[in-house]
């Protein structure tokens, strides 16, 4: 079984055709500039990687229309026709209450996704063009959406409500909803498979690190706790976004400095995070080289980001009344040995023990605690594009 993923952005698109029973990547790549001067890559598998410059992408239409065109190319296509796509999975970005899980799209879901459009301006109307799209040149194929919001729809309402006036959960929908869901229960099941026990046996904290981080509490295979919010801005500070902060900050800095909403909102998303703390760069490749240099912001940029995760993690372990295992993924999570063994720090007292050698690993799976450790730490790499496909299938299957 093929299936296509699509994860479309505003200006870009990303896809890939796997086979979810087999995992094999048949192809993957990604669509760029779409509206302004299409740059288009396609790397099929074992073969080289094509890039093509000035592509005419006026829309997502084109966009995916050059993926197809490449996926049944006599010299470089990966398949002889589109029948041989099952289905196409697509990336969404927030599916409010409305989904818990992933869904066969039909007018009446596409209709739920577009109500959703205001919780997520900036991703969920670009989601709905590449659906769409597909839809259009694709007409016969099953589809499926895949929301980042959904695996957090279990967080009970202690987790998810704000203190604020009642009224603005029940009418204006401000609650935690929570994101990076498809990775962190694609690593939940990988931690279980590598543990040997069964997801519902285990109590999981998965510290998802990348350009955008987030942690989250899995007991039992269930999130019931995470640190982005209402938007993905909230949690640990990341590469740009500022994470949790005062919200007194916002009025003090907007009144002595005359921002409007929309400049302190891009300082808070754009400039703030370790590219804020360091004034080096938002890349932790940067910091990591910056820093032993005696740059003392980057160090502290380092230090802060996780003195944050260590923070959330025995935050979590209180919430759930003890943690059988932690896991690390995303970039900073799964190439990061630094980052780890400073997020576990001082944890010794709950259990958790790294193996320094086991930690220098990058990239792999792997358990990198000390053998009599209480509390295993795992390294695992996510793969959010297998895990679309996985439910894009099962959906397809019935
Ligand atoms: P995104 O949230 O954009 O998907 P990723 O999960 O790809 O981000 O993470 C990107 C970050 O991972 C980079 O900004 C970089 O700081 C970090 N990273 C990637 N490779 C390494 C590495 N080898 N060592 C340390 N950090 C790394």
């Amino acid at each position: 079984m093929n299936i296509l993923v699509i994860n479309a952005g505003s200006s870009s698109l990303k896809y890939q055709l796997l086979n979810p029973e087999t995992q094999q990547v048949l192809a993957k790549g990604l669509c760029e500039r779409i509206g302004i001067d299409g740059k288009f890559t396609y790397k099929p598998e074992g073969k080289q990687a094509v890039k093509e410059a000035d592509v005419a992408m006026p829309t997502h239409s084109e966009a995916i229309q050059a993926v197809l065109n490449a996926l049944v190319d006599p010299v470089n296509g990966v398949i002889s026709s589109m029948k041989e796509i099952d289905a196409v999975g697509h990336r969404v970005v927030h599916g409010g209450e409305k989904f818990a899980k992933s869904v066969l799209i039909t007018d009446e879901v596409m209709a739920a996704i577009e109500e959703c459009n205001p919780l997520a301006p900036l991703h969920n109307p670009a989601n709905i063009i590449g659906i769409k799209a597909c839809q259009t040149l694709m007409p016969n194929t099953p589809m499926v959406a895949v929301f980042d919001t959904a695996f957090h729809q279990t967080m009970p309402p202690v987790a998810y409500t704000y203190a604020l006036p009642y009224e603005y959960y029940t009418q204006d929908k401000v609650r935690r909803y929570g994101f990076h869901g498809t990775s962190h229960k694609y690593v939940a099941g990988r931690a279980a498979a590598m543990l040997g026990k069964p997801v519902e046996e285990l109590k999981l904290i998965s510290c998802h690190l990348g350009n955008g981080s987030s942690v989250t509490a899995i007991d039992g295979g269930k999130s019931v706790d995470t640190s982005m919010g209402f938007t993905p801005l909230a949690g640990l500070p990341m590469g740009t976004r500022s994470g949790d902060l005062d919200a007194g900050i916002l009025e003090y800095l907007m009144n002595k400095h005359g921002y409007s909403i929309d400049e302190m909102l891009n300082i808070l998303n754009k400039k703030s995070g370790v590219l804020g703390i360091s004034g080096v760069s938002s890349d932790f490749r940067d910091l990591e080289d910056a820093a032993p240099k005696g740059n003392q912001r980057a160090q502290l940029a380092l230090d802060s980001f996780s003195y944050n995760v260590k923070k959330l993690i025995g935050a979590y372990a209180a919430a759930m009344g003890g943690v059988d295992a932690i896991i690390f993924t995303a970039g900073v999570g799964e190439n990061g040995p630094e980052t780890r063994a400073n997020s576990v720090s001082g944890l010794e007292y709950m259990g958790v023990k790294l193996d320094a050698e086991k930690n220098k690993v990058r990239g792999k799976e792997a358990d990198v605690s000390a053998d009599d450790a209480k509390v295993r730490v795992l390294v695992i790499p996510t793969n959010e594009e297998l895990m679309i496909a996985m439910d894009t299938a099962a959906l397809v299957k019935g």
